[in-house]
């Protein structure tokens, strides 16, 4: 056909030392048992792990779960501000305002929710925010649940949601 372009597949001549067939064999192992040595010499950085037995460790910034911060006084730290739901890709934020009357603060959310199967931990949220109310180093990722409604979390849940070891309250000045 005029103008048509075509390629010929060839298949791959083999030379005389892979034709003998054990050579590569041996090859094959070699590159294995190279393997299966280094493994054993740095077994500490093995990438299984005896899961659930013995937990993974995260990097330093491994975003998990949320959880809201609390000031000193157990109140949430949220001033309802609208930031995070704004800078939400996912839109899994639902924030409702109320005034407390307070003028340094003026808001607080009267609902609060993530919907944490929306969600894609892209940790824009955490950016966003201008007074550290919102984190998402709990380190907790084994989420599972019998239904979808368990995942969408409120503010009860998120201001309660703190690992053992990690301090509810946030040195953030306000
Ligand atoms: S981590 Fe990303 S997707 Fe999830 S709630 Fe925050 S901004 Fe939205
Ligand atoms: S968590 Fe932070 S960014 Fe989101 S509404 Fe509250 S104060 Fe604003």
């Amino acid at each position: 056909m005029p103008g048509a372009y075509y390629t010929i597949a060839r298949t791959p001549t083999m030379t005389v030392w892979e034709r003998l067939y054990l050579p590569e064999i041996a090859r094959g192992l070699t590159i294995t048992m190279r393997h299966l040595v280094t493994n054993l010499i740095h077994i500490d950085r093995r990438i299984t792990i005896e899961y659930p037995e013995q937990k993974p460790k995260f990097p330093q910034g491994y975003r998990a779960e949320h959880r809201l911060m609390l000031r000193p006084d157990d109140t949430v730290r949220c001033t309802a501000c609208m930031l995070c739901a704004t800078a939400c890709p996912a839109n899994c934020i639902e924030i409702v305002a109320e005034d407390v009357g307070d003028n340094r603060v003026e808001k607080r959310p009267r609902i609060f929710t993530i919907n944490e199967l929306r969600c894609v931990f892209c940790g824009l949220c955490v950016e966003a925010c201008p007074c550290d109310a919102i984190r998402m180093d709990t380190g907790k990722f084994e989420n599972s649940a019998y239904s979808r409604g368990e995942f969408i979390y409120d503010i009860k849940k998120l201001m309660t949601n703190h690992p053992e070891g990690l301090s509810p309250y946030s040195t953030a000045l306000y």
